[in-house]
């Protein structure tokens, strides 16, 4: 197959490039950069099956292609509130863009949806089915980001019903795992750096919300079991119900790192989720799939992955 991955140069979608490499497809991977690297997909390049498109998704791109990941956003609270109107921009018209190509090739269409689509829960609906509404701050400084992917959903929703478009929709849950960006400002890239460079480890709060955090490798293993079954359309929760304080990842990245550093406590941002964690019911028994890997055993590659980032570019500067 040729496979468009919008975001490709990404955290997630670089993975998704070389696992499709490795399967034999051959690969188109759009990004325009904005906290995509293109280190992260530095082997692919040469490769006969891959080709990167430096474009913007929010602008029309025509190509043939058989299935294409839709994963152009930044998912970062810091990138994607520096430049709201541009994010919002990116999830419809990304979604719209892409749904449209999906409409003229046949192409099956696959949207990065995500766990904010809940907003803040109701504590009484815990953990989150995907049949939840979510209970999202349509004016607050997280909106850009969630509303434009909870319109992206009815976008592929309504192509789906009025075009026919072959759909699908996973809402991921706080992933992690090596080619973060290590600025990026996501929890576990922040407290690792500064573990690693012995600086204050930085807990929004109390650091008693929580999160339940998927290996990467565990994550894109449901996205090729969602995309490659020929059922289901609706939104598939995939992530690891294993549910943690932030508190209580803080500890861990300390004692996994061997670190001296210490907890400081910083002002909660506004509309923070309290809690958060997956009812993967649908893809236990829809998909067989489940996460593997624990958050003890996936921290230890990422650990080791930023160390060895940390070290690169002391050499470069150096
Ligand atoms: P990421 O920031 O590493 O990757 C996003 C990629 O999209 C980057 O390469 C970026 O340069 C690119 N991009 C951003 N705006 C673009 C635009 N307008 N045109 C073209 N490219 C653009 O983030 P990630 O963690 O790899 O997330 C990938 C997708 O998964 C995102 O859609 C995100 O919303 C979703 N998601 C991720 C998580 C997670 O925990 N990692 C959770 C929920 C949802
Ligand atoms: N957080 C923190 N310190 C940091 C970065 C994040 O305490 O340096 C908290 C943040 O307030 C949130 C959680 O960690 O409660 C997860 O934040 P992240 O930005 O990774 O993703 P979110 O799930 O909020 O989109």
């Amino acid at each position: 197959m040729r496979i468009l991955i919008t975001g490709g140069a990404g955290f997630l979608g670089s993975h998704l490039c070389y696992r499709f490499i490795n399967q034999g497809h051959e690969v188109v991977c759009l990004d325009n950069y904005f906290t995509g690297r293109k280190r992260n997909i530095a082997h692919l390049l040469g490769h006969p099956h891959f080709e990167l498109m430096r474009h913007d998704v929010i602008d029309p791109f025509k190509l043939e292609v058989d299935q294409i990941y839709n994963l152009a956003c930044p998912a970062s609270p810091v990138h994607y509130q520096h430049n709201p109107i541009k994010t919002i921009k990116t999830s419809v018209m990304g979604a719209i863009n892409c749904l449209g190509l999906a409409k003229r090739t046949g192409a099956r269409v696959f949207q990065a949806s995500t766990s904010e689509v809940y907003g803040d829960p109701d504590p009484e609906v815990h953990p989150q089915p995907e049949s939840y509404w979510g209970n999202v701050n349509p004016i607050g400084i997280r909106s850009c980001y969630d509303e434009g992917k909870r319109c992206a959903e009815t976008l592929f929703m309504d192509y789906h019903r009025q075009n026919n478009v072959d759909i699908r929709i996973v809402r991921i849950f706080n992933t992690y795992g090596p080619r973060m960006c290590p600025d990026d400002g996501r929890v576990v890239s922040n407290f690792i750096v500064q573990a690693l460079r012995g600086e204050d480890i930085t807990v929004y709060g109390e650091g008693q919300q929580t999160r339940s955090f998927c290996y990467y490798s565990d994550l894109i293993d449901g996205f090729d079991r969602l995309m490659n079954q020929d059922e289901l359309t609706g939104p598939v929760n995939i992530g690891n119900p294993g549910e943690f304080t932030i508190l209580e990842l803080a500890e861990k990245v300390i004692a996994q790192t061997g670190s001296n550093s210490k907890i400081v406590h910083q002002e909660l941002p506004s509309d923070d989720p309290q809690q958060r964690q997956p009812d993967i019911t649908i893809a236990q028994q829809k998909l067989g799939w489940e996460p593997t890997i624990t958050l003890e055993e996936g921290l230890k590659p990422t650990i080791e992955y930023f160390d060895q980032l940390l070290s690169d570019d002391a050499a470069v500067e150096g």
